[in-house]
């Protein structure tokens, strides 16, 4: 066995960091292991929906970072990762805080890209973390004290875009005219053929009116500029909110480690990064040589984190690491107020058995702590009758 003096760090304590820590400190108690992380709480992305529409509150799907870790033995630090200096083992932070590691994993998320389209950084909301969430929440909320049929887009066919339409339309009823704005020929392009099938009634059932083969050329305060093979339009706009797509969160790195055509830092079927045995990436930021065709999902983050942990676990026993393999669960998408769709390992359901699924899988999946136990307890207490039928 070899020795650990310097400490495991994990910067980024979301689906995959936190997955690698609370595994690892269980398999391993006496490792020393520190999470570093930019925010003071976890977010439990795909419940942002739920909060948005106040089908759960805010703290079930946030729980703090520092309960988590001290609840597990574990040490956590509220900081900002600038530099890696991958040959002296050294990371920086915002503050100048300098640390050294013996193993390094780094998994830091992903943040929207506006893939440099004219107006978009300054003139959408977004709906990737908890400030885009509340930022979004205060607008809409301020909108449904004036005047009705605000033109509301959404940019992206895509699991996001498609979630997001129907719990708006279902929260503020009338209170906007939402359309959606998909680039390509169908919505949920990658997604499941049974839940893209939920989708498109779910869509059509709220009257969300759907322009695909449409690309957004600049978004002004004002007005949305749109090309289709009718040439370009520009329409009049009150809200446009982008979910085109992510980008890895990577300010920190030389642009050395990052693929020019993924956009993303290569890893080996161990996760590790080329010629630094000691450090890892996993989670939206990374991408497995021949795995290239995986999504952007947390269930890939988890299960990432999940093997990881154990192949630190061997290789600080002196062992071989093992590859890692990806096994599809399924995946699932919220389609209004109390609805969703779910496909996978040869299940399909849909409408409100299938929401309140949902919620259960997820309740199961939110870190082991006092304050997800008492959510994800009073979720199933209150529904306890729909359960009985579920199972
Ligand atoms: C609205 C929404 C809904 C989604 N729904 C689903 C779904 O239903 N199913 C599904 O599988 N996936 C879903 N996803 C995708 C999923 O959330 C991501 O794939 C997953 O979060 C990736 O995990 P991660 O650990 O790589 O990154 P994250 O979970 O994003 O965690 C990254 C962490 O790194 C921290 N960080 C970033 N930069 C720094 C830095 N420089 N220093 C220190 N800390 C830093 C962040 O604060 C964050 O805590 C959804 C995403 C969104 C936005």
């Amino acid at each position: 066995m070899k020795s650990i003096q310097k400490p495991i760090v994990i910067v980024g304590a979301g689906f995959a960091g936190m997955t690698v820590a609370l595994n690892l400190k269980n398999l391993n108690p006496s490792l020393p292991i520190l999470v570093v992380d930019s925010e003071s709480k976890f977010i439990f992305k795909p419940l942002m929906y739920e909060v948005l529409s106040k089908e759960i509150r805010i703290w079930e799907a946030t729980p703090k970072f520092a309960n988590i870790f001290s609840d597990a033995g574990i040490t956590f630090l509220k900081n900002c990762l600038t530099k890696i200096s991958f040959k002296e083992n050294i990371l920086e932070f915002s503050d100048e805080l300098k640390l050294s590691y013996q193993y390094l994993v780094i998994c830091t998320g992903s943040i929207p890209n506006s893939f440099f389209i004219k107006g978009v950084e300054e003139n959408c909301y977004f709906f990737n973390d908890f400030h885009d969430l509340n930022k979004l929440k205060s607008f809409l909320t301020k909108s449904q004290k004036t005047s009705s049929h605000k033109k509301l887009f959404i940019v992206g066919g895509g699991p996001s875009g498609i979630e997001l339409a129907c719990k708006i339309q279902d929260i503020f009823t009338d209170q906007f005219q939402i359309s959606l704005i998909e680039k390509s020929n169908e919505i949920l392009s990658r997604n499941k053929i049974f839940n893209r099938e939920q989708a498109e009634i779910a869509l059509e059932k709220r009257k969300i009116n759907i322009l695909l083969n449409s690309t957004v050329k600049e978004v002004s305060k004002t007005e949305i500029s749109i090309s289709s093979e009718d040439g370009i339009t520009s329409l009049d706009k009150d809200i446009v909110i982008w979910t085109a797509g992510v980008k890895p969160n990577l300010s920190y790195l030389e642009t050395d480690y990052i693929t020019k055509k993924y956009g993303r830092i290569l890893v080996n079927n161990n996760l590790q990064i080329e010629n630094h045995n000691n450090c890892f990436a996993l989670g939206d930021i990374s991408i497995i040589s021949g795995m290239e065709e995986l999504p952007i999902t947390a269930q890939v983050a988890m299960q990432e984190g999940k093997h990881l942990a154990k192949n630190l676990a061997l290789l600080i026993q002196g062992k071989d690491p093992l590859p890692f393999e990806f096994q599809d669960n399924g995946e699932m998408i919220s389609l209004g107020i109390g609805e969703a769709s779910i496909s996978g390992l040869g299940v399909t359901l849909s409408g409100k058995l299938a929401f309140e699924a949902r919620r259960l899988i997820y309740a199961s999946k939110l870190p082991d702590i006092n304050e997800s136990i008492k959510s994800a307890s009073s979720w199933i207490f209150q529904k306890k009758s729909i359960f009985k039928k579920f199972f």
